[in-house]
């Protein structure tokens, strides 16, 4: 057994993860800049909230993985400081909207219809004050961490510590996000009925 003393996941899970409350509705995220904040209203409960050691998730300083939700893109409403988002990536399949000032990520939104996640927005509720958002389930894209520059001699560990802190830790999506995806995919190609 790998031992998982000292081993750092994210700071909304390190200590412990805080349960959602039950009937929460929703809040707001804030960026990180300490004057003219951007403020973003999400209208809902998020959901398959999860950690991910992808290289493209925002990261708070010093954290390996991200933690990050989906809520329907028509609960996501910018209602502050709008001017300093701008799209990390625009051909990336999801467009992250940063605040030039702090470089958090507000939302990632997906344009392309066809996608499998279109009209899902992705954030990182660790940017609202309030408590009660949904709490990460699972760890996505783990292996991937060693592309930010993890050794991956500590995998055996970080793979237990995630597992410790009830994190199934898997290498891409969990099996229900896979399989929503191929679903998709085999309705498209008609391999399934619509
Ligand atoms: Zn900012
Ligand atoms: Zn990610």
């Amino acid at each position: 057994m790998a031992d998982t003393a000292g081993v750092k996941i994210h700071p909304a899970v390190d200590n412990g993860i805080r349960p959602a409350a039950a009937g929460f509705a929703g809040g707001e995220l804030h960026c990180r800049c300490a004057t003219n904040p951007v403020r973003v209203r999400v209208n809902a409960q998020t959901a398959h909230n999860h950690v991910c050691g992808c290289t493209k998730c925002w990261k708070p300083e010093g954290a390996i993985f991200s933690q990050v939700a989906v809520v329907s893109r028509d609960a996501v409403e910018v209602v502050a400081n709008a001017d300093k988002l701008e799209v990390v990536n625009k051909d990336a399949p999801i467009q992250r909207y940063a605040c030039k000032g702090c470089g958090a990520h507000l939302y990632g939104r997906i344009e392309n219809k066809d996608h499998p996640f279109y009209g899902l927005d992705f954030v990182h509720t660790e940017l609202s004050d309030q408590q009660g958002w949904a709490a990460p389930e699972f760890a996505a894209f783990v292996s991937s961490v060693i592309e930010s520059g993890v050794s991956p001699d500590r995998m055996p560990a970080i793979r237990a510590r995630l597992r410790e802190l009830g994190l199934e830790p898997y290498d891409a999506l969990s099996p229900p996000l896979m399989d929503a995806i191929a679903t998709h995919v085999a309705k498209r190609s008609g391999k399934l009925a619509a």
